[in-house]
């Protein structure tokens, strides 16, 4: 799901107050785009188990590499 501009001014805020110069750990470059927030599969026993409990996750990506960096959207307020 794409963010809505209210989610990403307050993934903006959230980040500018926990990482105001967060850098790419790949390149180091401070160019980035927001990518979807994600609810990954979970694996267990040789299963891949769609839905059910997982951790929603909102995709940062560098734009100059392409590094992808993940944070839990819940605790940002997503
Ligand atoms: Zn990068």
């Amino acid at each position: 799901m794409a963010l809505s501009s209210t989610q990403q001014q307050t993934f903006e805020k959230w980040l500018n107050k926990h990482n105001s110069n967060y850098k790419c750990p790949c390149c180091g470059d401070k160019n980035f785009g927001l990518g979807e927030i994600i609810a990954p599969p979970t694996f267990s026993n040789g299963t891949i188990n769609m839905g059910g409990n997982t951790l929603a996750m909102l995709q940062l990506v560098c734009n100059t590499c392409a590094h992808v960096t993940i944070f839990a959207s819940v605790p940002i307020g997503l």
